[in-house]
């Protein structure tokens, strides 16, 4: 078959466009694509400084490679962050692969240590305090770790991985949870207000996973390909299941999926409560100790205990 684009051999179909694509016009479009979203959501502007959190993984090194090529004309800076969780013979891996592009691209790179940020890594956590979910913690730990790195750099424009399917999954997870309140976070764009002011943003949020997938195949890119050992996916893997399926019978469901997740994320308000201030950290809370620090304070008390004994 032939792409739709030139003269070459197709390599792709996208069934929901009903286009055939070479690899040199596949390409262009997945980088066409990302820089319609940024446009499309206003999530940068000439000359702005972007913090990219990148862990490693095919998403965020796509990401990386696609952000550090099309900023360039808009004279856009990128730093690159990890945070390194304390995940044995997990994250090493993943750390020396950033390392790498970043040398290649001539990019500055920095770790950041949960151990080092909040006295924990995920491994003593979890043997700590056996039968909890690591991902959780790890949830909080990263949510703060984000806002503490861009406090750190200084910048206040944070991007982050998440592709389509990512956030279509989240938005039917929050929705079965009851928990609307995060569904703003999804959103491609989202403005963080609790320790440093900033706007995080999610380009590659119009490409479907499947396609990052080729696109870092076709780059030949290495990336880490281990899952996490705490990975433990839950109803996430169902929804991914479904949502495949449905996709392969009805090509464009996710795109559909998508468009009202960010409508009904966007018009969905709650009346103002007032937030007080966390007593330990000081950062703006619903109640008396923010979830970090009363994470924080659970796990110093058993290890206090475990000393004691
Ligand atoms: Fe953290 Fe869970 Fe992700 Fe592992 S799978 S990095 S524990 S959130
Ligand atoms: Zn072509
Ligand atoms: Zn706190």
């Amino acid at each position: 078959m032939q792409c739709s684009f030139c003269h070459e051999t197709a390599i792709y179909y996208r069934a929901y466009s009903g286009k055939y694509f070479c690899i040199k016009c596949f390409k262009e479009s997945i980088e066409e694509k990302v820089i319609k979203t940024i446009s499309k959501y206003s999530m940068l502007n000439y000359g702005e400084k972007i913090l990219l959190m990148v862990s490693g993984g095919k998403d965020s090194i796509a990401m990386l490679r696609i952000l550090s090529k099309i900023t360039k004309p808009h004279a856009s800076e990128i730093v690159v962050a990890t945070i390194d969780e304390g995940i044995s013979e997990y994250r090493e891996d993943a750390l020396e692969i950033v390392k790498n592009v970043c040398n290649e691209l001539d990019i500055p790179h920095y770790i950041f240590k949960f151990k080092d940020l909040f006295g924990y890594t995920i491994d003593e956590i979890s043997n700590l305090k056996r039968g909890i979910s690591a991902c959780s913690i790890c949830g909080i730990f990263r949510r703060r770790a984000m806002d503490l790195i861009a406090q750190k750099l200084n910048i206040k424009i944070v991007a982050t991985a998440h592709n389509l399917d990512d956030i279509i999954q989240t938005f039917l997870i929050n929705l079965l949870n009851n928990d609307l309140k995060r569904l703003k976070w999804n959103l491609p764009v989202h403005y963080e207000t609790s320790i440093f002011p900033q706007r995080r943003i999610k380009p590659l949020s119009e490409i479907y996973e499947e396609e990052l997938a080729l696109y870092s195949f076709l780059n030949n890119e290495r990336f880490q390909k281990m899952a996490c050992p705490y990975m433990h996916e839950g109803i996430r893997s169902q929804i991914r299941e479904i949502l495949n399926k449905l996709e392969k019978e009805h090509p464009g469901i996710k795109y559909s999926l998508f468009h009202s997740a960010i409508g009904i994320s966007k018009s969905i308000t709650f009346p103002k409560k007032e937030r007080k201030k966390c007593k330990i950290c000081g950062i703006p809370s619903f109640s008396e100790k923010c979830s970090l620090c009363t994470i924080l304070h659970e796990l110093n008390e058993i290890k206090n205990n475990q000393v004691k004994i």
